[in-house]
């Protein structure tokens, strides 16, 4: 028979329970017994949702307190020793190394979070010493958690981060030199013991994760693969059956690191649907085959017509008893479940599947191609007609979207001049200083601002109450910017909750949730809009507030909007139309307000796009340079309608460019401001290296705390800059928004940066 498999489950809990325990803890109201019980309950529940929905093979060890790579650094003994001396408890430990410790006389910072692949979901980095060794802890997680299910009825396949992965996705710690994936030899003798344990305690099957064969690999990474599983596979009946799993990408291009001997192999076959003859040809003799078709990733509903014909192609090949039916990845990346939305439209909420519903599909997937159609019949036919509803739907297609995007001409995407006569136009008319000051958009989002928005909401105050109130705000932020003495003003951005949700709900096209939350990083979740239609603009967005404050301000007034594919990435994207189209019809009803914004006298707009290195496909090559081109071309949709004596700007929150460093400067924005205060000031050098003409403003301090800055620091800051920089190119701002600051230390840090750019102002 076909069985059915789920590689992961959201851990938050249908409210988020997770988030408050976890919380609840750290604040000190929630004892250590009581956050673990709560954990514990919430597995327990969600391994009974996943049995409820007929999924064959339930994952355990999926959970984790804050995040599952972090649970292994524990587990495998891999806490660097700043951690380790503290005498801290292992839960506290675990959570010092998350999120840092300032306590009871210990203050270590945490260690470092990258994104995990091209997801919005960030893992805690191994952080790995040149003498590291290896040693499986007392009561690892994995097993504790399987024997738990297993006392609760319920046989899982615990859930591992393979060996070459965790090293890969590991670095050196600051000072150490080691190469990660050298240490293979020391580590995976622990993984053998683990896996032991693991069979020990009953469990025939593990899963574990080796997504890094998607990336493209150093050679010595990439040999490593098939070696270790020969290792592990000599084990025999000591261990249990190993599910070799990879998600996010294909891995034709690393078919030959294969391992042939496991018991079954994953691939996601959402993403690259493409790769199933590939792969199934190089499955080992009895190799079974875990075919990811219900995605991870989205919160779709699940064309079950598609993935039963993708199952049954696999089926003929390889025999139902070698295939499963799993999800693309894990279900992490989507929310608890669709019954939680009660305010959305029937209609479109027809459409959707969250963690919860995906459970059943795998299963009605894999009753369908076992016992035949018949067996399911009422769920396809229900499934179908959603599918159709969906696609002909008049929420979905809007003639007029697409009648306009068929007319966009090269002409669309350019300025219309060069950035030579474009900037020397603005000059005149802006009359900006040398080293220009100003700031990123948002300044601190006060309690009073978050009253008010939530009295708004619940229909407490009218609307004209609330534009009276944004409009008080945004006089106290011109004044006080006034007081600075700064040269390009903004608005401060107090009507935004968010800065992708404040337009979505201004555009059409996008259906919002209430409790769609996933999660980002240890407790911290995001609610992503949905795009579920042809986007498009019914009214000016941003307009009012801009041009109000344009009203009450002697300096240059910035408009402030997101760009495209931060509203793409942002959001959960379609699933039925190419992302490059949903960001071209989100470049359309940007650019219309771009326009509108300049003839309501605001001359200076910045366009963010912190989402466009995130967006970069896994692996270097054509994908990458396919995106890199439509994201461009979205970005200069969007804002190369206006006069060239109109200054565009657009703001980066990081400053490592050098992957993409030619998108970067192709998108010909007037003035970039990027993050620069927590990096290195070295990183600048590729502008110099590829003569970039335009203006830039690299962070001169780090808006993520409340310390600070000294003018000198400042001044420093600056003259590393003038190293790589010329003076009329330089920009004088802070690394990004200051939404999260309190005003108090924002007036002081903006003092001393204003300060210090009129010394180098007097200077040169
Ligand atoms: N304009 C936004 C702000 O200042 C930019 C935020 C961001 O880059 N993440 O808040
Ligand atoms: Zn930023």
């Amino acid at each position: 028979m076909v069985q059915s498999s789920i590689l992961g489950f959201p851990r938050m809990g249908a409210n988020r329970e997770l988030k408050k325990a976890t919380e609840a803890y750290w604040g000190g109201k929630l004892s250590q017994a009581d956050l673990l019980t709560e954990a514990k309950r919430l597995r327990l529940e969600h391994w009974n949702i996943q049995k409820k929905a007929g999924v064959d093979v339930i994952p355990s060890n999926d959970f984790a307190l804050y995040d599952q790579v972090l649970t292994h650094i524990q587990d495998f003994g891999a806490a660097p020793p700043r951690y380790t001396t503290q005498n801290l408890d292992p839960i506290d430990e675990y959570f010092a190394m998350g999120r840092g410790h300032q306590k009871g006389g210990v203050d270590v910072p945490s260690l470092e979070m990258v994104k995990w692949f091209d997801s919005n979901y960030h893992y805690v980095k191994p952080t790995l010493q040149d003498n590291q060794t290896f040693k499986l802890s007392a009561n690892p997680k994995a097993v504790v958690e399987f024997i738990e299910a297993k006392e609760a009825g319920i046989i899982t396949r615990p859930v591992l981060v393979g060996p070459v992965s965790f090293l890969a996705l590991g670095k050196p710690d600051r000072d150490q030199t080691v190469s990660p994936i050298d240490l293979l030899d020391k580590l995976l003798p622990v993984y053998e013991e683990l896996l032991t344990k693991l069979k020990a305690a009953g469990a025939e099957t593990v899963q574990i994760d080796e997504p890094t064969l998607v990336f493209d690999l150093p050679a010595k990474t990439k040999a490593a693969f098939k070696p270790t599983y020969e290792k592990l596979a000599a084990l025999g009946d000591k261990i249990p059956k190993i599910v070799f799993a990879t998600y996010f990408g294909d891995i034709v291009h690393n078919i030959d690191a294969l391992p042939t001997d496991v018991y079954a192999v994953h691939v996601d076959l959402v993403r690259n649907p493409e790769q199933l003859d590939t792969v199934i040809g190089a499955l080992g003799p009895k190799t079974i085959l875990s075919a990811g078709v219900v995605d991870g990733r989205n919160i779709w509903k699940n064309n079950l017509k598609r993935s039963i014909e993708i199952i049954e192609k696999a089926v003929q090949k390889l025999g139902k008893d070698r295939v499963i039916v799993a999800t693309s990845s894990s279900l992490l990346h989507t929310p608890h479940t669709l019954a939680s939305e009660k305010k959305l439209d029937p209609e479109i909420a027809d459409w959707f599947s969250f963690a919860v519903e995906k459970a059943s599909e795998v299963a009605v997937i894999a009753k369908a191609v076992t016992e035949g159609p018949a067996a399911v019949r009422a769920e396809l036919e229900a499934n179908a007609k959603s599918i159709q509803a969906r696609a002909t739907s008049k929420r979905t297609n809007d003639p007029k979207v697409k009648e306009r995007q068929s007319k966009i001409t090269p002409e669309f995407y350019n300025r219309k001049s060069e950035f030579p006569i474009r900037i020397a136009q603005q000059q005149k008319s802006l009359g900006l200083p040398l080293f220009p000051t100003t700031t990123i958009g948002s300044f601190p989002q006060t309690k009073e601002i978050r009253i008010q928005r939530n009295k708004f909401t619940k229909g407490e105050i009218t609307a004209a109450e609330y534009e009276k109130f944004i409009e008080k705000e945004i006089q106290e932020v011109v004044k006080v910017q006034e007081e600075l003495d700064l040269d390009v003003y903004v608005h401060g951005e107090p009507e935004r909750n968010d800065m992708v949700q404040y337009f979505g709900e201004r555009l059409d096209g996008y259906a919002f949730t209430t409790h769609a939350w996933v999660q980002s990083y240890g407790s911290r979740c995001v609610r992503p809009p949905i795009i579920v239609g042809d986007i498009s603009r019914p009214a000016p967005m941003t307009v009012k507030e801009s041009k109000y404050a344009v009203s009450i301000s002697k300096k240059p007034m910035k408009g402030m909007l997101t760009g495209p594919i931060t509203c793409l990435r942002w959001s959960f994207p379609r699933d039925d139309v190419h992302q490059s189209v949903q960001a071209e019809q989100l470049a359309l009803a940007l650019r219309d307000e771009v326009i509108d914004l300049e003839a309501a006298g605001v001359f200076v707009i910045q366009v963010d796009e912190p989402a466009l290195r995130e967006g970069l496909p896994l692996r270097s090559g054509k994908e990458r340079e396919a995106y890199l081109d439509w994201a461009v071309k979205s970005f200069r949709l969007s804002v190369a309608g206006v006069q060239d004596s109109t200054q565009i700007h657009s703001h980066f929150c990081y400053s490592e460019f050098q992957d993409f460093f030619h998108a970067i400067a192709a998108l010909d924005a007037d003035v970039l401001s990027i993050e620069n205060s927590k990096s290195d000031a070295k990183l600048l050098k590729v502008f110099v290296d590829e003569a970039y003409p335009r203006h830039i403003g690299p962070g001169v301090y780090d808006i993520h705390s409340p310390r600070v800055p000294s003018e000198q620091e400042i001044k420093d800051r600056i003259e590393e800059m003038l190293a790589y920089l010329k003076p009329e190119q330089l920009w004088i701002d802070p690394d990004c928004g200051l939404k999260t600051r309190q005003w108090a230390e924002t007036k002081a840090a903006l003092t001393n940066m204003v300060n210090a750019a009129k010394f180098y102002r007097q200077k040169y």
